[in-house]
């Protein structure tokens, strides 16, 4: 069986003006070789200072959306194609928190990831439950319908990656226990298999939600777990670093 090679991805959400690139600058100064992979995914404003400030250094780009088209009458949208141009290797998609304020659903977090492949980034595609979802016992189940409507098929055999982020995890402080992630994180496995053969092997599942340097190793050591998408710890290098140094 493959096994993927771990990445660890920073989110900075709507977060980082010029002055932030130094934070990164930092974390790439410390990143040497080819696994983990690390990226750090900023605002659009970033993209291409960050490209520029990054290059030659062994830490990837990333976008944190993209629309689903190449170009056209959308206003304040950004196509992948755009997101390339600028220096983006990756883009996460279908976030909790587009899903939940943008009303983002599967069909068309499905329509950007295949956007996203046809302009040659790397799709990082999240699912989630929220914690009624979990108390209700239907983690599994929401994930596993997420990670089937969320992927489109032209997925198969391309670099991409799931991040499992439950809901309730992200920005909370609060984590599953390790059981949990690994019995979703096998699901995951389970239908990429399914769905798209064993060249998904190669896809890191990662996880999502409150990880910090503290957390990190017990996670990402965990049975499936492919690396991590890190919000608010990615913010600040030596946090980041913590977390990329506990794989
Ligand atoms: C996220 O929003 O992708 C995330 C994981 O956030 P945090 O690490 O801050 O919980």
């Amino acid at each position: 069986m493959t096994v993927p090679t771990p990445l660890i991805a920073g989110n900075w959400k709507m977060h980082g003006t010029a002055a932030t690139i130094d934070e990164a600058r930092k974390v790439a100064a410390q990143v040497k070789g080819t696994s983990p992979r690390v990226a750090i995914c900023p605002p659009a404003t970033l993209i291409h200072q960050l490209s520029e400030a990054l290059k030659g250094s062994a830490v990837l780009v990333g976008a944190q959306d993209c629309h689903c088209e190449s170009a056209g009458a959308y206003t304040g949208d950004v196509s992948a194609e755009m997101l390339a141009d600028a220096g983006a290797k990756l883009v996460i998609l279908g976030h909790s928190e587009r899903r939940a304020g943008y009303g983002e659903t599967d069909a068309l977090v499905a329509k950007k990831t295949a956007g996203a492949l046809r302009a040659g980034l790397e799709p990082i595609v999240c699912v989630g439950e929220t914690i009624d979802q979990r108390k209700a016992g239907e983690a599994l189940a929401v994930v596993t319908g997420q990670v089937r409507g969320s992927l489109p098929p032209e997925v198969a055999g391309q670099a991409f990656s799931v991040a499992y982020e439950p809901v309730w995890a992200i920005g909370s402080g609060l984590t599953p226990a390790v059981a949990e992630i690994e019995e979703v994180h096998a699901a995951i496995r389970a239908i990429l298999r399914e769905l798209f053969g064993a060249a998904s092997d190669s896809a890191p599942i990662l996880y999502g939600g409150s990880v910090k340097p503290s957390n990190a190793a017990e996670i990402l050591h965990a049975a499936e777990v492919g690396g991590a998408l890190v919000g608010g710890a990615s913010l600040k290098a030596d946090d980041f670093l913590g977390i990329i140094n506990a794989l």
